[in-house]
């Protein structure tokens, strides 16, 4: 009786706290608000809907066998991505497949208490594996700020390979560069092309090695130029990425609540994204060059 008298007490206690006070945020959500802020989930086109924050993508694309479900954002956002998908009217649970853009905390943070919720098949390349595993971002392993909650990769999947459920298939693209094993995923929305871009930014990445420390992964600067060269061909007809900014989403919505239908469709949105991408990254990579040749 005492115990479970006091066992009862204590659950009491934990309940009262985890109402009373939110989840302790990390010094990221601290520093960039908008990756924590909710946003009312809406229907992007067709079976595909937002379900992020303002300022982290994931997206839940329905089927009538099952869901995918793109990107966990921050460890933060997990129930925030939850309680989109019922908002809704769909069951986390009914999501079969988890998919990553790619292995920084930012986006997959929030996988491994959403594989919890759903009992969802983890997919990603090899490339990124060892990341969301180690729940650490290649190449800064010993930066902890950096770190993730680990999630256990149940399939691994290469370039061009595809995923089906209900009639709903998505095709993976390797697009390294901003980490080894980025995954675009593109599927077909009413005849619509719709792409999921990964990332092409350089941010953290160390493009070249100096005395202090190696390239972020090895081969890094060869895998951004196959992804600029492979993905120059691409004219999605609605481009969408894992940050809302990347695709002004903002903007795209206020238009379409003005009456404009098709204000996610533009065949010069990607290209013109990834142009601005490659001029970035040749910039940077020309600036670590000369700041390594000068140590
Ligand atoms: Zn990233």
């Amino acid at each position: 009786m005492t115990i479970k008298r006091s066992l009862a007490a204590f659950f009491a206690l934990v309940s009262a706290c985890a109402a009373d006070r939110p989840l302790a945020l990390s010094g990221w959500a601290r520093n960039n608000p908008d990756w924590v802020e909710s946003v009312e989930p809406f229907r992007v086109d067709g079976d595909i809907y937002y379900v992020g924050s303002r300022g982290l993508s994931s997206f839940l694309i329905v089927s009538r066998e099952g869901h995918f479900l793109i990107d966990g954002g921050m460890p933060e956002n997990a129930e925030m991505v939850a309680d989109s998908v019922k908002a809704l009217g769909y069951d986390i649970r009914d999501v079969k497949y988890l998919l990553n853009s790619h292995a920084h905390f930012d986006h997959s943070g929030g996988l491994a208490a959403l594989k919890e919720m759903s009992g969802a098949i983890m997919v990603a390349t090899k490339g990124d594996c060892s990341a969301l595993e180690g729940g650490f971002y290649l190449g800064s392993e010993s930066d902890h700020d950096f770190d993730a909650p680990p999630v256990k990769v149940d399939r691994v999947i290469s370039d061009g390979e595809t995923l089906t459920l209900g009639g709903v298939t998505l095709t993976a693209h390797l697009t390294p560069g901003h980490t080894r094993g980025c995954t675009t995923w593109t599927m077909t929305s009413g005849g619509k092309q719709v792409l999921f871009f990964c990332s092409a930014t350089v941010a953290n990445n160390r493009l070249v090695a100096t005395k202090a420390a190696p390239a972020q992964y090895d081969g890094i600067v060869e895998a951004y130029k196959s992804t600029f060269a492979k993905a120059k061909a691409w004219r999605p007809d609605i481009f969408l990425a894992n940050h809302p900014g990347f695709f002004d989403m903002g903007e795209r919505l206020d238009r379409r609540k003005a009456g404009d239908a098709d204000a996610f469709v533009n065949q010069t949105a990607f290209p013109a994204h990834l142009a601005k991408m490659e001029a970035a990254f040749e910039q940077s990579l020309a600036e670590q060059a000369a700041t390594a040749e000068s140590r």
